[in-house]
């Protein structure tokens, strides 16, 4: 009866989508530009394949975003989920503009800053730079017209975190990091942040970090 069991779980285990290795800060990869996909390359399964290996891996991370280049490949493709709204209290979550957005894959996007849009401070990390958070000014509403999984024409029009999220993910298809833009005096490590910095204001952290 086992050994059936056994051989009934093979085929799903040799098929589970494993979580891929991040590439780290350091690695030429993250610095470059990424190039388009063709809309053929995109329903390619080795593209539908990359794009599911690209969830479990944001998930185990767990993140809120993965651009291809974090995973070793210069193609213009990001992954975005956030489901984390229990990181934060209720009153941190409306100061973020952080609601819950759904899976959804973006591909060769183009982003521009809205009109009139607001720039806001808030504490980011990457996961090629793990254990680490700075102060990123960022801003508060971005349009994306890009090709979803489907290799679809999409506009999104985000603002707040979601908005933020873009910003950061599509950086990496242009070889940018969040430390570029970063306030660096405000580089902290995840231990410290969660220690000092976690339920000040912004500009509490400014004005002792700066
Ligand atoms: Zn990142």
């Amino acid at each position: 009866m086992n050994r059936i069991l056994y051989l009934f779980l093979i085929p799903f285990v040799l098929f589970a989508n494993e979580p891929l290795d991040i590439v780290l800060a350091g690695d030429p990869v993250l610095r470059i530009r990424a190039r388009e996909l063709l809309p053929e390359e995109i329903l390619s399964p080795e593209i539908q394949k990359l794009i599911e290996d690209m969830k479990v891996t944001m998930r185990a991370a767990p993140g809120v975003g993965l651009a291809a280049p974090q995973i070793g490949k210069p193609i213009r493709l990001v992954v975005v989920e956030d489901i984390y709204m229990d990181w934060f209290t209720p009153e941190q979550l409306k100061e973020r503009g952080r609601f819950h957005v759904p899976f959804h894959a973006i591909i060769n996007p183009i982003l521009t800053i809205e009109e009139n849009s607001n720039q806001l401070e808030f504490f980011e990390g990457c996961l090629s730079i793990p254990h680490f958070l700075g102060v990123v000014p960022r801003a508060e509403a971005v349009r994306v017209e890009c090709l979803n999984e489907r290799a679809e024409p999409v506009v999104i029009q985000a603002k707040g975190w979601y908005a933020r999220i873009l910003q950061h993910e599509i950086d990496h298809l242009d070889g940018t990091l969040y430390l570029d833009r970063a306030i660096l005096s405000t580089l902290v490590t995840e231990d410290n942040y969660k220690k000092f910095w976690k339920d000040k204001t912004i500009q509490e952290v400014k004005d002792c970090l700066q």
